[in-house]
């Protein structure tokens, strides 16, 4: 079939990505916004971190700097300016750089892979940045059971170092994400009804606390933090190294397939019937997208994945065999391949608004969805470089029974039999002048699809954190005992909440 000759290309990457009119959590200054507030000037902080950690803090106007800075995900990001960034390259380094800052009450931010959408949430104005990024080995370990990853790498270099070895971990979808960030939020990826999310797949966890202790968190050492980093953000300290379960994976089916609106029905009543299965097949990973831009009104794109290297498995033909079919990209491939892929399909340098938000799996409401979401890009169609995507992830009770058998996380999501439908909006545009705009066009979709979802019984409320909005609040959609246990964590590791007063960035307990 002839490929599409637009701005589809970009679609599929669109698979994420959220924010909200709900509670506010999320502590995310725009640089207007931005204050250090501290007893220390920057200024101090950061030659105090160039006494203790000399060439790795860099100022602004260096190369380094500038580097760090030009390299986030979200243009948002690359609008805020630190007094300095520190580049560690060890634990130990971590540990030295919160050893100047805490006591001196400079105010902080800390970036992993720098995929995080919302303004402020691993960069801060006028304050420090500790880049993650040197933080970047991969060691697989002798069994080939687990692999040590830094916590400033990204799930590329993961996969392409387990794919030589016919292994995979359960990541993020798109290479460049990071491992930090999106483990800690939780972690749905292709392999999620498999092996659970990326978080239930940490076996142990290194963790630079407030204080600057270095300390290993396991089942067996620190287990009530271990669980609390099962989901509950960036809280508690600062991960240098995740140690991850490892599972078998070849060749994969994957790929991209885009459809007319007329193929609307067949979509609905296919992603309905197979998030409701109860013999879901494990090894589908799919997600399916209503992407608009002007040029090309609303369409559907669908990504398939397949944990074999089987050709248009029975699990999607429902979507395959459906009518209005414009392009189909799926082939024969390889995690590695196909995650890096996306790279360039959802680059770095736009303004991005996001959210996240949940329904139980029902035909109904997945019929009127569509009708919320086209009447909603009417609100965005002058946009300059609009693309506005809703993606729908089906949530099935084979997630929750992975999640468990490795250890349980601290997200409390109950999956009914019939299965729940998670959905993520990403908005991509150009401009930080039309941000208003967006943010309220997203903020009136997210209420419409909440009272739809509502008013049929089937709303649920839980937020996503690695796709919420600036103004959602995820821990609080946790269950009160997951709030309660991750607050106590928090106090227990970080009695003065260094981790809420000083790193502002970030969900919060
Ligand atoms: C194109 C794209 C595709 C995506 N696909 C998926 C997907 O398939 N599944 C999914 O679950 N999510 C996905 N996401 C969302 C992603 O997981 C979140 O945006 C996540 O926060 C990104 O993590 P990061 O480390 O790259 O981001 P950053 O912006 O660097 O960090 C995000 C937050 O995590 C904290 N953090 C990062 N690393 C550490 C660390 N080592 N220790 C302590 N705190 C840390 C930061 O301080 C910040 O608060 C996607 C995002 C994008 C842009």
């Amino acid at each position: 079939m002839d490929g599409p000759v637009f701005t589809w290309r970009r679609f599929p990457a669109l698979l994420a990505l959220a924010s909200s009119c709900v509670t506010s959590s999320v502590a995310s200054p725009t640089p207007q916004e931005s204050t250090t507030n501290s007893s220390f000037w920057p200024q101090s902080c950061c030659d105090a971190l160039r006494s203790s950690l000399g060439s790795k803090v860099s100022l602004p106007n260096s190369s380094a700097y500038n580097a760090s800075i030009s390299s986030y995900w979200a243009q948002q990001e690359t609008l805020i300016h630190p007094a300095c960034v520190v580049s560690p390259t060890s634990a130990r380094d971590v540990s030295a750089a919160l050893k100047v800052l805490v006591p001196r009450r400079c105010k902080f931010a800390v970036r992993g892979g720098g995929h995080g959408a919302v303004a402020g949430i691993a960069n801060i104005q006028d304050g420090v940045t500790i880049d993650l990024r040197g933080l970047n080995s991969i060691t697989v370990s002798s069994d080939r059971k687990t692999v040590a990853v830094g916590g400033g790498q990204k799930w590329a270099s993961v996969y392409a170092k387990l794919q030589p070895l016919g292994l995979a971990a359960s990541g993020g979808r798109n290479g460049p994400v990071g491992v930090g960030g999106s483990t800690l939020g939780g972690g749905f990826g292709y392999f999620s009804t498999q092996v659970g999310f990326a978080c239930d797949n940490v076996a142990r966890f290194e963790v630079v606390l407030a204080n600057g202790d270095i300390v290993t968190a396991s089942p067996t050492s620190n287990a009530n933090l271990w669980k609390a980093l099962r989901g509950g953000g960036a809280n508690f300290g600062i991960v240098t190294q995740f140690v991850l379960n490892t599972f078998p994976l070849g060749s994969i089916w994957a790929g991209d397939a885009y459809f007319s609106p007329e193929a609307l029905e067949a979509q609905t009543q296919a992603l309905y019937s197979l998030t409701a299965n109860p013999n879901f097949d494990v090894n589908t990973g799919l997600v399916v997208n209503y992407a608009f831009s002007p040029s090309t009104g609303p369409i559907i794109t669908n990504q398939y994945v397949y944990a074999q290297p089987i050709i248009n498995p029975p699990t999607f033909q429902a979507f395959t065999s459906s009518p209005g079919q414009l392009m189909n990209s799926t082939s024969v491939t390889t995690l590695a391949a196909f995650s890096a892929a996306q790279e360039p399909i959802s680059p770095n340098g736009f303004q991005q608004v996001t959210f996240s938000s949940l329904f139980k799996n029902d035909l109904q409401m997945l019929r009127d969805l569509w009708n919320i979401y086209t009447a909603s890009t009417q609100n965005v169609a002058a946009v300059t470089g609009i693309q506005w995507s809703l993606s729908l992830e089906p949530v099935v009770p084979a997630i929750a029974a992975q999640s468990s058998a490795r250890g349980g996380n601290v997200l409390g999501l109950s999956i009914p039999q019939e299965g729940l439908i998670m959905v993520l909006l990403t908005a991509t545009f150009s401009s930080a002048s039309d941000y208003p705009t967006v943010q309220t066009a997203a903020d009136q979709l997210l209420a419409n699809i909440i009272q739809a979802a509502k008013s049929k019984g089937v709303y649920a409320p839980y937020v996503d954190m690695n796709h919420a909005g600036k103004s959602q609040d995820p821990i609080a959609t946790y269950g009160a005992a997951n709030q309660a246990f991750l607050k106590a964590v928090a106090r227990q590791y970080d009695p003065t909440g260094v981790f809420q007063a000083l790193m502002p960035g970030g969900f919060k307990v």
